[in-house]
């Protein structure tokens, strides 16, 4: 933990939507949250709604929603009346091939303009969409598909082929292919673009109830086999107000979130809640590559910021020379999710954007942002902020009584949140039980394990199972990689429990290195010593294994489990979601 406070101008201050968090929260109802909605006549509600057609009824439909920059850097601007009509074509296509209200429409996709007009044309059309990530491979698209029951997969020619041609005859469900790049050989593949063309434009959206399912999302797969979440068109209320406090967008703000939809934050934060709040929105169809973001950053002009640890430590092993050869000036807020955030990246914003990273936290079952550090507050760097307006976090244990809070400040628990906000999932899909048993006493039970300091802000340890016992100490795997990545060489870290005989367990971390230093003994030395110096020789690592890369998910999640698994000869577990193997 760090006790550096970055704190905040009374400029900053005044242009933040939540001006004070104390007010805001006293005087928060999700009533008032949904008041800046439109809705649909009869208490309706639907996401694409909300999301598209409400700026062109109020004539807001020439603003840019989103610019869509292509791998070769050339720049697609569609506007909100552009969005409109190409939506409704698409939920025109669905409604002409038969599709139904509660289909599910899959799409297997890169970050391509059709991926947002299906995502909001199925809306409008009152199915369920599920957007899955374009890299996996046939049994991640397959399982997908078949816990879910697709009907209708958006792809490509390419795609296809290689992940879906080979499972086909395995998914009975999956009736219609729509191919955005021409007509397939096989029966049911379907030319998108050539539909699309014959359709309307016009479309009355279905009036769906706040209850209504609207996608279907699967969790990362960090800690085993991922679940499918699923959530209402009424989480837009949620998305909305946290786009408009968490992320402090303003309507003339030009925004950018880097996760990709095929994660629930490329969903939630990189189509609904910003364009719900009616901002433009970049979308880079590329993969990261440092240059080209701060090209991006600079050249939009982009004044919020959206994306995670991992992408700003890749930032930070670039260097802070390559951040200076653009202007960012036009950056106000940056926010970070998905992983513990390091001090020492809150603090390199500071250093080389000028601005502190915010970090934030929420999962794929809570829908939306849940714990903030917001544009208005002080930020204390490597703490998760604090509960939204509206939401009721706290540290629990688990009794035999079942969960109950703990109150004393600092004190480690797991992170539980008081249940009832509109972007909850309503179930993980067909694993009842599994839902039944995040559930205790009113709280949701996130599993992941915190502490909440004397002023109500949360800090994250680490995962219920990450968690190292040694030699009777509770050792959080955050707080020892946050200590590592200070040092100089050092790029990433990874820590786990290895088992011992006299510890229990001895904490083992897994380095990689930033350019230009040698991994030897020397090294190895220089940083346990720093470990010992910060952490005390009962919490610094006793080993330290250098690696080129870590193992992550393709969402950017470090995979300790799988370190933990490799390190001890076990088995893998679910590694569908596994981005490269390190091995
Ligand atoms: P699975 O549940 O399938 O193992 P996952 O938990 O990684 O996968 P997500 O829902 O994408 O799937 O991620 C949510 C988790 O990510 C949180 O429970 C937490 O462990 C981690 N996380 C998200 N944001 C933060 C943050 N700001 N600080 C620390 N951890 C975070
Ligand atoms: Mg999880």
């Amino acid at each position: 933990m760090t006790e550096d406070l970055i704190g905040k101008s009374a400029d900053d201050k005044a242009r933040a939507n939540m001006q004070d968090y104390d007010v805001e929260r006293a005087s928060f109802s999700w009533d008032k949250a949904r008041a800046f909605l439109d809705g649909l006549p009869g208490g309706r509600l639907n996401i694409a709604y909300e999301a598209v057609d409400r700026h062109v009824v109020h004539g807001r439909g020439e603003k840019t929603a989103l610019r869509l920059i292509a791998k070769d850097e050339s720049a697609t601007d569609i506007s909100y009346s552009d969005l409109m009509r190409t939506t409704n074509r698409f939920a025109n296509v669905l409604r002409g091939l038969g599709v139904e209200k509660g289909d599910r429409v899959y799409s297997l996709l890169g970050r391509v303009p059709q991926l947002y007009v299906a995502v909001l044309g199925t809306l409008k059309s009152g199915c369920v969409f599920s957007p899955l990530f374009s890299a996996f491979g046939p049994e991640p698209v397959k399982a997908r598909m078949e816990i879910g029951g697709a009907n209708v997969l958006v792809t490509t020619r390419l795609l296809y082929k290689r992940k879906v041609a080979p499972i086909r005859d395995q998914l009975p469900e999956l009736k219609h292919i729509l191919l955005i790049d021409g007509e397939g050989p096989e029966l049911g593949l379907l030319d998108l673009a050539r539909l699309m063309d014959a359709a309307s434009t016009e479309f009355d959206v279905v009036a769906t109830e706040p209850e209504d399912l609207s996608l279907l999302h699967f969790t990362s797969g960090t800690t085993g086999k991922p679940k499918g979440a699923m959530h209402v068109h009424q989480a837009v209320v949620a998305h909305n107000y946290t786009g408009r406090t968490a992320l402090d967008l303003h309507p003339d703000d030009v925004f950018w979130c880097t996760a990709d939809p095929g994660w629930v934050t490329g969903t939630s934060y990189g189509i609904i809640a910003p364009l719900t709040n009616g901002v433009t929105m970049i979308v880079d169809e590329a993969e990261f590559d440092a240059e080209r973001w701060y090209r991006i950053l600079a050249r939009n002009k982009v004044n919020v910021w959206y994306t995670a640890p991992t992408a700003i430590r890749m930032l930070m092993k670039a260097g802070a020379e390559l951040a200076g050869k653009e202007d960012l000036s036009s950056l106000r807020f940056m926010a970070s999710v998905g992983e513990p955030l390091n001090p020492e990246a809150v603090l390199w914003g500071v250093e080389v954007l000028g601005k502190p990273f915010h970090d934030n936290w929420w999962q794929t079952e809570t829908g939306g942002i849940m714990i903030a550090n917001y544009a208005c507050a002080d930020v204390k760097p490597g703490s998760m902020g604090r509960p939204m307006p509206g939401i009721e976090a706290g540290i629990v244990e688990r009794t035999e009584a079942g969960a109950q809070e703990v109150t004393k400040p600092m004190a480690l628990g797991e992170l539980a949140l008081r249940t009832g906000w509109p972007s909850m999932m309503r179930g993980y899909l067909h694993e009842e039980a599994r839902y039944d048993k995040a559930f205790s006493n009113g709280w949701y039970l996130s599993g992941d394990l915190a502490m909440r300091d004397s002023d109500g802000y949360f800090w994250f340890v680490g995962r219920s199972d990450d968690v190292i016992k040694s030699a009777g100490h509770l050792i959080g795997p955050f707080e020892v990689e946050s200590a590592l990545i200070e040092h100089d060489a050092v790029a990433e870290a990874a820590v786990i429990g290895v088992p011992d005989e006299t510890a229990g367990e001895i904490v083992k971390a897994f380095v990689a290195l930033k350019p230009g230093f040698s991994a030897d003994e020397e090294l190895q030395l220089s940083i346990q010593g720093h470990a010992r110096k910060r952490l005390g020789p009962a919490v610094a690592p006793k080993v330290i294994e250098f690696r080129e890369n870590l193992p992550k998910t393709r969402s950017g999640k470090i995979m300790r489990r799988l370190l933990k698994a490799r390190e001890l000869g076990l088995p893998e577990g679910d590694i569908s979601t596994l981005e490269s193997d390190e091995k």
